[in-house]
C-alpha cells in the first residue's frame, strides 16, 4: 500500500510540473486576458521536425496563425492600427465610425474582427481572385465586402485606391453634415467618420511587429538564432522583426520569400525594381501571376521601406515549389498552411542549405491552409494516404 501510495505521489507530481500534462502539449496555461484582444501575441514557436532533420538545421514556425481574432499575422497590425487611430482621436469606438481597407483578405478579416470587439463597422476592399471563403467569412463578420477586379495600383479601381476613396468619400459627407448618413451595401447605415487603415503605407504595421513579433521570436531562442526568413506583402513582418533583431544580432541574416512573379526579389538582389509585369509591346502594368495569397508586391511602400537595408538575401520560390512544400508538411509533420507559409518554409529550407547544418531558422506560418481551400489547396489536391516523398523531390520541383 505504501508503494502505491508513492507512485500515485510521483505521478501525480510530474503531472502538475510537466510542460506536456495530460493532453495538452503547450507549456502553462496563459493567464486569463481581456476580451478577444488579449488572444493576440505570444504565438507558439515551434521546431519543424521534418525539415529540421532532413536539413541538420533547427527550421522553427512562429505559428501566427494561432493569433486569436483573426486567425493571422495580421491581427497585430489590426490591431496596432486601430489603437494608432483611437489614440490620434481618428477613431471613436461606438461612434458610428467605420474602418475602410484594402486587403487580400487576412487583415480585413482581423479588422473586421477587432471592429466588432470595439464598435465600429468595417468596410473591406479585396481583389475578386482571391479565395472565396475570405470573402464569405467577411460577410459573416458582417463587413462589407466589395470584391473588386484585379487591376494594378497606378489605376483608380484597385482595391486598395477604392478603399481610400470610400474612406474619404465618407468621412467628407459626415462633417459636411453631421446628420447625413450613407448606407451601406448591407443595408446599414454608417453614420460616422471613414478611416482608411491603410497597412502598406501605415508605420502602425511594421511597429506592430517591432514591438511584438520580434522580441517574442528573441525571447523564444534565447537571444540564438541565425537567420530570419519571411515573405512580404505589405513588407511590415519583415521590417519589424529586421529593425528589432539585427541590432541585437548584427550577425543574423534577414532573407525574404518572395514567390513567382513579385518584384522584391530583384530589389534586393540587384538592387533594382524590374517590373516583370510590362512585356514586349505593352506598358500596361499586371498584377502578380501567382496563386500565392497574401505576398508579392512591385512596388516599394512605406513599410517595406522601413526595413529594406537590413534585408541581406532573397529567395524566389514559384508556385509549384510552393504547393509541393506544402503537401510536404501536411504529409511529414501534419501542418496546414497556406500559400504564403509554404513559401516561406520552402525559402528557409534554401537557406539551411546554403548556411549549411548546425545553423537555427527562424519562419512565419502567417494563417491556416483552411483559408486557402478553393484556391491554394484546390492545386495542391489530396495529400494521399501512404506516402514517401522526398525532401529532393520538394526542392527539384
Ligand atoms: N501571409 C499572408 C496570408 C498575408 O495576408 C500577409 C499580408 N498581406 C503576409 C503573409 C505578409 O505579411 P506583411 O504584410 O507583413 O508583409
Amino acid at each position: 500500500a505504501c508503494k502505491d501510495l508513492l507512485n500515485r505521489s510521483r505521478r501525480e507530481k510530474s503531472t502538475a510540473e510537466s510542460p506536456c500534462n495530460g493532453s495538452a502539449a503547450r507549456p502553462g496555461p496563459p493567464a486569463i486576458v481581456e476580451g478577444i484582444e488579449g488572444c493576440i501575441g505570444n504565438t507558439p514557436l515551434f521546431r519543424i521536425k521534418s525539415l529540421s532533420d532532413e536539413t541538420g538545421c533547427e527550421i522553427l514556425a512562429k505559428a501566427e496563425f494561432l493569433n486569436g481574432a483573426g486567425q493571422s499575422s495580421k491581427d497585430r497590425v489590426a490591431l496596432s492600427m486601430i489603437e494608432m487611430a483611437e489614440e490620434q482621436g481618428i477613431l471613436t469606438p461606438h461612434s458610428g465610425d467605420t474602418i475602410y481597407e484594402g486587403t487580400s483578405g487576412s487583415t480585413g478579416i482581423s479588422l473586421a474582427t477587432l471592429a466588432r470587439a470595439k464598435g465600429y463597422l468595417a468596410h473591406i476592399c479585396m481583389p475578386s481572385d482571391q479565395a472565396i471563403e475570405k470573402s464569405n467569412l467577411l460577410l459573416k463578420l458582417g463587413a462589407i465586402v466589395d470584391r473588386v477586379p484585379p487591376a494594378p495600383i497606378v489605376e483608380k479601381d484597385n482595391f486598395v485606391n477604392r478603399a481610400r476613396a470610400l474612406a474619404q468619400a465618407q468621412t467628407a459627407s459626415s462633417s459636411a453634415d453631421p446628420t447625413q448618413s450613407v448606407v451601406g451595401s448591407n443595408d446599414r447605415t454608417k453614420s460616422g467618420r471613414g478611416f482608411f487603415a491603410d497597412q502598406f503605407e501605415n508605420e502602425a504595421n511594421w511597429r506592430a511587429h517591432y514591438l511584438g513579433t520580434g522580441p517574442e521570436v528573441y525571447a523564444q531562442c534565447d537571444g540564438q538564432l541565425d537567420a530570419f526568413v519571411a515573405g512580404a506583402g505589405t513588407g511590415g513582418t519583415i521590417a519589424g522583426v529586421a529593425r528589432f533583431l539585427k541590432p541585437l544580432l548584427p550577425k543574423l541574416t534577414v532573407v525574404l520569400a518572395d514567390p513567382q512573379g513579385s518584384g522584391l526579389y530583384n530589389r534586393v538582389r540587384y538592387g533594382v525594381m524590374f517590373d516583370l509585369r510590362e512585356r514586349e509591346g505593352t506598358r500596361r502594368r499586371r498584377q502578380i501571376d501567382t496563386i500565392v495569397e497574401g505576398i508579392g508586391i512591385n512596388r516599394v511602400t512605406a513599410n517595406f521601406e522601413a526595413g529594406k537595408e537590413l534585408v541581406d538575401d532573397a529567395v524566389r520560390v514559384t508556385d509549384a515549389q510552393a504547393l509541393a512544400m506544402a503537401r510536404w508538411l501536411v504529409e511529414k509533420d501534419g501542418i496546414f498552411i497556406g500559400s504564403s507559409s509554404a513559401v516561406n518554409c520552402f525559402a528557409a529550407v534554401k537557406i539551411a542549405m546554403k548556411l549549411g547544418p548546425g545553423h537555427r531558422i527562424v519562419t512565419v506560418l502567417s494563417d491556416s491552409g483552411s483559408r486557402h481551400l478553393s484556391r491554394f489547396w484546390a492545386k495542391a489536391g489530396d495529400v494521399g494516404g501512404a506516402v514517401d516523398t522526398r525532401l529532393e523531390d520538394v526542392l527539384k520541383v
